[in-house]
């Protein structure tokens, strides 16, 4: 991880993982309840955003879901485009622009993500404690509950702080499933008897227990031990990137403040809120690390603090290395031109696949071995095997038309071509073309797959003939 190039403090932190203690123990934090302008903003976001994750799953788009994320049957719906289990190359193009996506946002905007709508940050910070705030208290509060005895007032202030834990880990798991399979199949497990949906009833259970133990326990260590995305940091961000820190240029030397006395230090006074309001346990005064999830806090705590001493605010705050070190920031490297051209030319594939795209994808070869057949008729056969993949999500029903030649299409048996949504259908078929009309020994046909009146798609197949 890159650190700031700030004068030497004590260095322990740079190979001291905060949330273990030396002996090997798990550091419990016990943040302070944030408040200030910043703190503020991010409740209104959460505010939004929290309603349109819960909104998202009920609104349809041309009767089908709006998100759509069903990785166990390898369904997605993005914004009403269906993405199914034969658009390998879309769900592709789809993941490598999203990442390259992604990537820019960082090398920009660094962990804007991590603090304002990563839904880990936004449910512990904004919805877990806060329930715990609001029943144990601030810090000191939940320090002293915490080493206290057993007695009623514990049993009530924790049983009932774990019970709504319990009913939002739950509340989350439908959330999660809403996304996974929909909310028409989750209102089915909701209504009707569970016997009916043991495995997916059992992943709201397995979810609900996850969320849980993520909330109550895991808590910073699901950003700090487990997320591969707040590793990745390092190595995405450079000394422009917009990142919450601390400006060491005016704020060291630090020193406490002595009223009366000629300060002639920087501008951190050592106060330490700034540590004592992080939810990850940092100081951010030692520069850009791993740990921080840029969540605000200590913005806010320093604000209040140099509004308290007649400092100017903004010892901590969004900035960039450059910024505090040469004072001009830039937003628009190389480096970030370099990957808006390449995710302008996936962008730009992207379109071209969804423009492009058709509503069935038809596979037709010569059935394996097979020759072709001199009829008595006159007519040259051949034998085919054919496989129709639904591209959308509604029952298609298609019609195989030769397009090019006087021929027809005899279907072995009475195959049944009703594809349900992401279905698929196969069969075998002959295809008879008068030999007339064949003028060489192969033959490329143009055939169509039609519903209805409308034209699904066109594909081709080679027909074989004896040599005229
Ligand atoms: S809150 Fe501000 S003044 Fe206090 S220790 Fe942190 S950086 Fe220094
Ligand atoms: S250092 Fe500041 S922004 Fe980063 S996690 Fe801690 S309180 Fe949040």
């Amino acid at each position: 991880m890159k650190t700031f190039d700030i004068p030497e403090q004590d260095e322990y932190f740079r190979d001291h993982f905060n949330a273990v203690t030396e002996d090997g123990k798990r550091n419990w934090f016990y943040p302070q309840k944030p408040k200030g302008n910043w703190h503020n903003r991010r409740v209104w976001f959460t505010v939004v955003l929290l309603g349109l994750l819960f909104a998202a799953p009920f609104i349809k788009l041309n009767r089908q879901p709006l998100l759509l994320f069903n990785v166990l049957e390898r369904k997605f719906i993005i914004f009403g485009i269906f993405i199914g289990p034969q658009d390998y190359w879309l769900f592709g193009l789809t993941m490598l622009s999203f990442m390259v996506f992604i990537v820019l946002f960082t090398t920009v905007f660094g962990r804007l993500w991590c603090g304002w709508a990563c839904p880990q940050t936004v449910f512990m910070e904004m919805v877990f404690r806060k329930i715990e705030y609001a029943i144990e208290g601030d810090a000191g509060k939940q320090k002293l509950l915490n080493k206290a005895p057993w007695n009623t007032d514990k049993i009530i202030k924790k049983g009932s702080k774990y019970f709504l834990f319990l009913a939002v880990s739950f509340l989350i798991a439908n959330l999660l499933l809403a996304y996974v399979i929909g909310v028409d199949e989750l209102g089915k497990i909701i209504s009707e008897p569970i016997g009916e949906h043991i495995p997916l009833f059992s992943g709201i259970v397995g979810f609900t227990a996850i969320f849980y133990f993520n909330f109550a326990w895991l808590r910073d260590q699901a950003c700090t031990v487990v997320c591969p995305y707040g590793r990745l940091q390092g190595v995405l961000m450079d000394r422009n990137s917009i990142v919450v820190a601390y400006d060491y240029k005016r704020g060291e030397t630090r020193g406490k403040l002595h009223k009366g006395k000629e300060r002639t230090e920087g501008d951190c006074i050592s106060c330490n809120q700034c540590v004592a309001v992080c939810p990850t346990g940092i100081d951010i005064r030692n520069g850009m690390q791993m740990e921080c999830v840029n969540c605000t806090a200590c913005i806010d705590a320093c604000d209040s603090i140099m509004d308290r001493v007649g400092f100017d605010r903004g010892l901590i705050r969004y900035t960039s290395e450059n910024a505090i070190v040469n004072k001009t920031s830039k937003l628009i490297t190389p480096r970030v031109i370099g990957y808006v051209v390449v995710l302008i030319l996936l962008w730009s594939g992207l379109g071209f696949m969804l423009a492009s795209r058709t509503d069935t994808q038809t596979t037709m070869f010569r059935a394996p071995g097979s020759q072709y057949v001199e009829n008595k008729d006159g007519s040259i056969s051949n034998l085919y095997t054919f496989k129709i993949f639904n591209k959308t999500n509604h029952v298609v029903r298609p019609k195989l038309v030769l397009e090019n030649s006087q021929g027809k299409l005899i279907f072995a048996g009475t195959p049944d071509l009703t594809l349900d949504g992401a279905g698929m259908a196969q069969g075998t078929v002959f295809i008879v073309i008068p030999k007339s009309e064949l003028t060489s020994r192969k033959t490329k046909l143009k055939l169509s797959v039609y519903q209805n009146n409308e034209k699904l798609e066109t594909f081709e197949t080679t027909f074989m003939a004896p040599q005229n």
